[in-house]
């Protein structure tokens, strides 16, 4: 084991769970638990929980379960040790040493170390007599030298192979350089640096790893692409990340807009002005991962667009896709000619920010771009374009709002609005019949079937035994003599009782235990344990008063009650055998001796009464 166990204890004791998982998933209280939409499988309502005091997480859907550890492995996919370097990070925790040889490194993982060694060398050569005409060109275009550092940009040199030679010299392969797409193999057979006499801009993904860069050309002489970005590689698929989004995430967050532009240079001038919401689709048209990736940081997108490409079909486009994803999208067009560093240069902040609020709905928009063609000058026109409008309010998410702007859409038109939900519905029934349904808004990894719960076999008051003494192991000296086997009633329950028995045996605090061991949470009953441990509804409506009163809930009481409420069930069942039985006998001493014995039964069965009673 690479990692001391009281360095894992720490990063589990820093780590806010709630926290790292609201990050991807928005969370809602529940109880004592959190709980939101599972992030490792597609479902429309939440199964997913988290425990803020224990730091675990269960989902009820898909099964998955663990602790902070397990869910950035799996989440980000991740090893075990660059998850706890990421928490142990992100907790301000210092890592005993740099470890492990690099030929421990998992492939992925060498290909990070790759892109983050090209990273540093690009950026200190910006700041190196190499990179003068970069640095010189970066500050020309105002950006200022604080964000060239805080967006690690760098300086490709003039040379074949800077990299190649650099970076081999680390020990890295040419054939990992080449993989992770800093190099080009040439006709001949040759390799030679990808990115050369360029300004550099590293793309990085939701956490902040290197995953490619965009390269700018700093010759306008040069007849070479203006951009170029790194080739498609097992990190990098420029469909699915957004320029700026590491940086921007805790803005998206608080603020819950975006505000999208094309370009690295109108991203960095916007963050550069203290518009940090900023994330750029550079190099590639918005896509629909995008628009996913996006909505999980924030609701509103304000697309910066300049004049001639804000109106163009393939913008319109992908806009109704963010529609369909739930965002509300407002328009901000800019002068012609204008880009938003260039609009923020030349007008400043205080304009920009004026044509923020001024920025125009999606739906006006797309009315607009009509009327400016002069379509709206025909009635087929205004059928025309009452037709598209009515098309993209039924892919909006939010039904309710469909009503506000069919309403607006028929003012705006003097139409009828019976007319307009008419159309809407007819538009509404044929993308449900022959068009696919969109699929959930959701990073569904794997579609993993949800089965039904073993524990849904247990009885309420078997769970509630079986949760108490597997969190609470010091109750069990409680219990008496004989319990809690005497009471479970199935089959299921004395199993589990087992191995909670083994457990606390084993372990002070099984349940962290299994959160924190992957094979032991994989196993059946760690999964049934773990699952066990978050408890999905109170049960009974005696116990959320417990809770509402104490902070903390009285594990011995909830036990005792418990007990005592299977006794009475176990009873009751004996009972109606016995009776079935004394129906059936034949002899008069049969019948005398089973009624003895519902005699006691009813004894008993009142004793218990009168305790949960007097409790
Ligand atoms: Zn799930």
């Amino acid at each position: 084991m690479p990692f001391p166990e009281r360095l894992i204890e720490q990063i589990r004791q820093r780590t806010d769970l709630v926290e790292l998982v609201s990050e991807v998933v928005p969370l809602k209280r529940v109880g004592k638990n959190y709980a939101g939409l599972c992030p490792f499988h597609a479902e429309d309502t939440p199964s997913f929980y988290v425990h803020p005091d224990w730091g675990i997480f269960k989902c009820f859907g898909c099964g998955k379960g663990g602790n902070a550890i397990t869910f950035v492995m799996e989440y980000y996919r991740m090893s075990f040790p660059e998850a706890v370097r990421f928490l142990a990070e992100r907790a301000g925790i210092e890592l005993p040493e740099e470890p492990t040889e690099e030929r421990e490194l998992s492939h992925t993982q060498q290909l990070y170390r790759a892109l983050q060694a090209a990273a540093r060398l690009y950026h200190s050569l910006l700041f190196s007599p190499a990179g003068t005409t970069a640095y010189r060109y970066a500050l020309g275009r105002g950006l200022s030298e604080q964000t060239l550092r805080q967006f690690q940009l760098g300086y490709a040199p003039n040379a074949w192979d800077t990299v190649l030679t650099e970076l081999r010299r680390q020990g890295f392969s040419e054939a990992l350089l080449l993989e992770a797409g800093l190099l080009v193999r040439s006709e001949q057979g040759t390799l030679y640096d990808r990115f050369r006499d360029r300004l550099i801009f590293p793309i990085h993904d939701t956490v902040g790893r290197v995953v490619g860069f965009g390269a700018r050309r700093l010759r306008e002489e040069e007849p070479t692409p203006k951009y170029i970005n790194s080739p498609a590689t097992p990190l990098y698929d420029k469909s699915k990340l957004l320029y700026g989004l590491y940086h921007a995430r805790h803005a998206l967050r608080s603020s819950g807009y975006a505000l999208l532009v094309e370009g690295y240079m109108d991203a960095l001038a916007l963050h550069q002005a203290g518009l940090d919401t900023a994330v750029a689709t550079a190099g590639t048209a918005l896509s629909r991962d995008q628009l996913r990736l996006l909505r999980r940081y924030c609701q509103q997108l304000f697309v910066v667009y300049d004049a001639d490409s804000a109106g163009q079909q393939a913008t319109l486009r992908a806009l109704e896709l963010a529609l369909a994803e739930g965002f509300d999208v407002r328009i901000v067009v800019l002068p012609a000619g204008e880009d938003p560093a260039s609009f923020l240069q030349s007008q400043g902040k205080e304009a920009f920010l004026m044509r923020l609020r001024s920025a125009v709905p999606f739906l006006e928009f797309v009315l607009l771009e009509y009327q400016r063609r002069g379509a709206l000058d025909t009635p087929e026109g205004q059928v025309q374009a009452v037709r598209h409008a009515v098309r993209l309010i039924a892919t909006i998410p939010d039904r309710l709002l469909h009503e506000f702007l069919l309403r607006r859409l028929a003012a705006r038109f003097a139409l009828p609005e019976s007319l307009l939900y008419a159309e809407l519905q007819a538009v509404g029934a044929n993308q449900s019949s022959t068009a696919s349904p969109s699929p959930p808004p959701r990073p569904s990894t794997e579609a993993a079937a949800p089965t039904p719960s073993p524990l849904k076999e247990l009885l309420t008051e078997e769970r509630e035994i079986l949760r108490a003494l597997l969190l609470q192991p010091h109750l069990r000296h409680q219990l008496q003599p004989g319990e809690p086997e005497s009471v479970l009633l199935s089959e299921r329950a004395r199993q589990l009782w087992q191995l909670i028995q083994e457990l606390t045996q084993r372990y002070a605090e099984p349940v962290l235990t299994i959160a924190a061991d992957p094979q032991l949470q994989q196993s059946t009953e760690g999964q049934l344990l773990l699952e066990l441990a978050i408890v999905q509804q109170s049960p009974s409506p005696r116990w959320l008063e417990y809770v509402q009163e104490f902070r903390e809930l009285d594990w011995g009481a909830v036990l005792r009650e418990n007990l005592l409420r299977l006794r009475l069930r176990g009873i009751e069942q004996r009972l109606q055998q016995l009776r079935a039985a004394q129906a059936q006998a034949q002899s008069w001493v049969q019948q005398q001796q089973l009624l003895h014995q519902i005699q006691e039964l009813l004894d008993e069965r009142l004793r218990c009464q009168q305790q949960l009673e007097h409790r």
